[in-house]
Formats: structure tokens, sequence, C-alpha cells
């Protein structure tokens, strides 16, 4: 199908423009996006050197799926998740799956991390076109393995489910897995940023 989407140029800045998005094969999930958050990573995707379908923090309904999906089905409210976890390394069997060592998560941008639906699945004029943290979620679809989605179980707005899927699971791995917060501990909050 072909959507609308951001295009990072590579050179700095973007622009919207159409894709093709594959119907979903095996156990991917085509996902209509409903809304999708900026982060400061997207700023810095538009100048990683190559044409890049912006957007790694995002929510939508699925649209349809491949055979062998089990845990969503076409309706469902997702959230779409960029770690995917293996579940078998030593780090996952420890209960560290945010750290697994074989889907090495995409910390530092650049690079596509592990697991996830082939670059192939998304095209532009043609020619295979890399989704920001293998998802893309600046777009009218995206598609994406069953792995890469979490169906929400709870009403909640599709402009805030799309920045579960970074901004929040940042700060809360921030205060759970760096600081290692404890109930009662006093604790300091910098950078909440300004509201209204
Ligand atoms: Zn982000
Ligand atoms: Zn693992």
């Amino acid at each position: 199908m072909k959507v609308e989407a951001a295009i990072a140029t590579g050179t700095g800045s973007f622009q919207i423009d159409f894709i093709d998005v594959d119907e979903p094969q095996g156990d991917e999930v085509l996902v209509d996006m409903k809304a999708a958050g900026i982060c400061h990573t997207d700023f810095d995707s538009l100048s990683w050197g190559k044409p890049i379908v912006m957007g790694h923090e995002g929510a939508g309904v699925v649209r349809s799926v491949g055979p062998l999906v089990r845990k969503v089905q076409p309706g469902d409210s997702v959230i779409l998740n960029w770690a995917i976890p293996c579940g078998y390394c030593f780090q996952c069997l420890e209960g560290n799956q945010h750290i697994c060592e074989v889907n090495s998560p995409v910390t530092s941008g650049n690079k596509a991390s592990g697991g996830h639906a082939g670059l192939d699945r998304t095209t532009y004029k043609g020619q295979p076109i890399e989704r920001s943290f293998s998802l893309g979620t600046m777009s009218g679809a995206t598609v994406v393995r069953e792995a890469a989605v979490v169906k929400t179980t709870v009403p909640i707005p599709f402009t805030s489910a799309a920045i579960v899927g970074c901004g929040v699971m940042t700060g809360v791995g921030s205060v759970i897995n760096a600081a290692q917060v404890k109930p009662g501990r006093s604790v300091v909050v910098v950078g909440t940023g300004v509201w209204g």
C-alpha cells in the first residue's frame, strides 16, 4: 500500500512523500499509525547520511497480520517497540531484557537493532528504505514484526500511547535500572521540561 511518510533526506532536512509498505508476511503486522512522538533522535536522524522513514515511537491500529501472528488481530490498538529482547540469551533469562545480548537495542541511533522486519519491506521510489529504529512511525502505516507491537488493554489516547515506546520507557528505565530508585527514597528530578 502507498502511504505518506516523513522522510529524512540524510543531509539535514526531511520531506513528506509517498512510500510503499508491503503486506505482512509470516509473523509481521501492518499497523495504521495514529500518532507518533518526536524525540531528539529524530532531529539527529535528519543527518544520518541516508534516506530514512522517520519516527521510532508511535501507536496505531492493526490493519492486517501475517499467518504466524498470534497475539494481535486486526482492529487491536498497539504501541510500537524498537527494543525486542530475544528471550533466550543469558541476560534475557536473568530478567535483564533491556540489555539483551542478541538483539542489542539501538541506543546510539544510526544503526538497525536486531529482530525486526527486513528493510526491504518498505520501499521509496522502488528502492528499500530504512525505517528509523526499524519502525518508521511517522508514516501512514508501517510493517513490523509481532514482537515489535504491544497491545494496549486499557483505554489510552493514541497521542499518549505514542510516547511510551521511547520517551516513557527511557525515563522509567533511568529510574528503575540506572538510578535503582526504591519506594520511600528521596530523589531530585531534573529536565522535566515546561508545562503549558
Ligand atoms: Zn527516542
Ligand atoms: Zn536476549
